[in-house]
């Protein structure tokens, strides 16, 4: 019986184990010593003469230096938009737009590795990881939606729509080059045109897409990728001219948009943060489940919206779970995002590593009992081992808040409607995890989850095909699948 071998077998991991360091090759990826804007398909310089620096949070060291567009700037983006969306993109045939698509994806694929590797030296995120998900997915999604552009009657059945006009799209750091291709692809491909703002610490493969748009001879204007930091995005957010407004970020930024839009004909779409319940039962196949928590947590660092950053195990098996938790964790490799065994990779910035460390004095402050992985960590820029809390109430802030780091706060319970009240009590509704023998279990937990996104035995597994989005401060809106094409179109009749 799987619950009978969960409770004698110890799965071995051979800690002791050392790796040769197996790194990636930097020179696969060219990065210029600095960056323009890509305004109506060329490279421009800003307006306001200023540039900052990107940095690789692993060394510390600067990697490019980046342009800081101002109001003129984004006037310039937007009217390039706009321009392209009247005389060029929203006039020409579906099947035409797809083709530009398709190319880009392919595109992606075939420059995959140097992706990959920008964007862990500028994330700070590990290879295998850049290279096994970003970046495919990423071409999944420009994939997919020019599978679409000319088979929008197919997707709104018996209804006439129209594109939206101009979308000012807004990013954030965790996932640059893939919520890059979250926000353009289905813009694009329902008739849109876009002006994209990356984060202020990860710009650079927002960068490199830009130069394989204007490789791929998409029209100029369709595609402008600006860089800046909160003001540029605030003033293409406050830009009289944009129809619609996607933002991936901070629930506080969110709010900020929110009440920015209030009044005007601005649509929006928010996906902002989350604090996931992913719940073990005592019937789950426990070691499956401790690699679903693993993903759930350190995928990432744990910069992820939808991290299962909440841990409900049940109390029967609670001790043996969470030693077999700590067990895992201490073979997880944390250090150079660029060496194919790490498991773990950098910090995205000095700023978050503050965030991160604050909350781990704030759980032990409140009482909560700490355990993070004896690994070493490298001596120059921003780390942080796997931590997780145990003895943890309902009301901590470890609990309650968006961590956005490899940070799992754990706590036990006895039955199927305890864990729904305590997975429900929350401010967010991103996602959550399930993990059980039982199908009829899953079913009642998924239905009862306020979740956008609820995994049965397994978590963090995303498809171009599949809506994501919140409910609650999770914000409101979805991308991916049918329902992304939905945010992009006025359904005229
Ligand atoms: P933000 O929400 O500040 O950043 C997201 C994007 O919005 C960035 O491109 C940012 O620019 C831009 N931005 C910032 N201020 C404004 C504004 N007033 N108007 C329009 N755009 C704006 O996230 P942070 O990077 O500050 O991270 C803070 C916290 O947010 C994290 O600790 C984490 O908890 C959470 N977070 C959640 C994410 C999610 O996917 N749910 C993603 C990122 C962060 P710039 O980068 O230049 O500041």
């Amino acid at each position: 019986m799987a619950t009978a071998k969960n409770n004698t077998i110890k799965l071995k991991f051979d800690s002791a184990r050392k790796l040769a360091p197996a790194p990636e090759s930097k020179s696969a990826a060219k990065i210029n010593p600095r960056y323009d804007l890509f305004i109506n398909g060329k490279f421009e310089k800003p307006s306001s003469k200023k540039y900052f620096d990107t940095i690789n949070p692993a060394t510390e060291e600067k990697l490019s230096e980046v342009a800081d567009a101002n109001e003129a700037d984004v006037n310039k983006a937007v009217k390039a938009a706009r321009d392209a969306y009247e005389n060029v993109w929203s006039k020409m045939p579906a099947k035409e737009r797809a083709k530009y698509i398709y190319r880009i994806a392919r595109m992606i694929q075939e420059r995959a590795r140097e992706f990959a590797i920008i964007e862990s030296l500028d994330g700070g995120k590990a290879i295998r990881e850049s290279r096994d998900f970003d970046v495919p997915a990423a071409a999944n999604h420009f994939f997919y939606y020019a599978g679409w552009a000319d088979k929008l009657e197919y997707a709104f059945p018996n209804r006439r729509t129209t594109p939206l006009g101009v979308a000012g799209q807004i990013i954030p750091w965790n996932f640059p080059l893939l919520m890059a291709a979250w926000k353009i692809a289905p813009a694009i491909a329902t008739g849109n045109t876009v002006i994209l703002k990356p984060a202020e610490t990860t710009p650079l493969t927002a960068l490199k897409l830009a130069e394989i748009i204007q490789e791929a001879d998409l029209p100029p204007g369709v595609v402008n990728i600006i860089t800046g930091a909160g003001a540029t995005g605030a003033a293409i957010v406050n830009h009289p001219d944009i129809n619609k407004i996607a933002f991936t970020g901070s629930t506080d930024v969110g709010k900020i948009i929110q009440r920015a839009i209030a009044g005007t004909n601005k649509k929006a779409t928010l996906e902002l943060g989350g604090k996931a319940a992913n719940i073990i039962f005592d019937d789950a196949p426990l070691d499956q489940a401790v690699e679903g928590v693993v993903n759930g947590i350190f995928f990432n660092q744990g910069h992820v919206c939808c991290a299962g950053s909440r841990l409900y195990v049940q109390e029967s098996v609670f001790k043996q779970v969470v030693q077999k938790l700590k067990d895992r964790m201490e073979t997880l490799i944390v250090g150079d995002p660029l060496d194919k065994n790490t498991d773990i990779g950098a910090i995205n910035s000095k700023q978050q590593l503050e965030v991160i460390n604050k909350y781990i004095k704030i759980g032990q402050k409140e009482g909560a009992e700490m355990f993070e992985s004896s690994c070493p960590l490298p001596g120059k820029g921003f780390f942080c081992r796997p931590t997780i809390f145990t003895n943890v109430a309902q009301s901590n802030r470890i609990a309650q808040e968006e961590i956005f780091g490899p940070v799992l706060a754990i706590q036990s319970f006895r039955t199927d409607d305890e864990v729904i009240e305590k997975a429900n009590n929350t401010p967010f509704g991103l996602s959550a995890g399930v993990w059980t023998d039982k199908g009829s279990k899953i079913f009642n937990m998924t239905t009862k989850m306020r979740a956008g996104v609820v995994w049965a035995n397994t978590f963090n597994k995303f498809d171009p095909t599949s809506p994501f989005g919140g409910y609650k401060e999770s914000g409101y809106g979805r991308e991916g699948g049918l329902h992304g094409l939905n945010a992009y179109v006025n359904i005229v009749s």
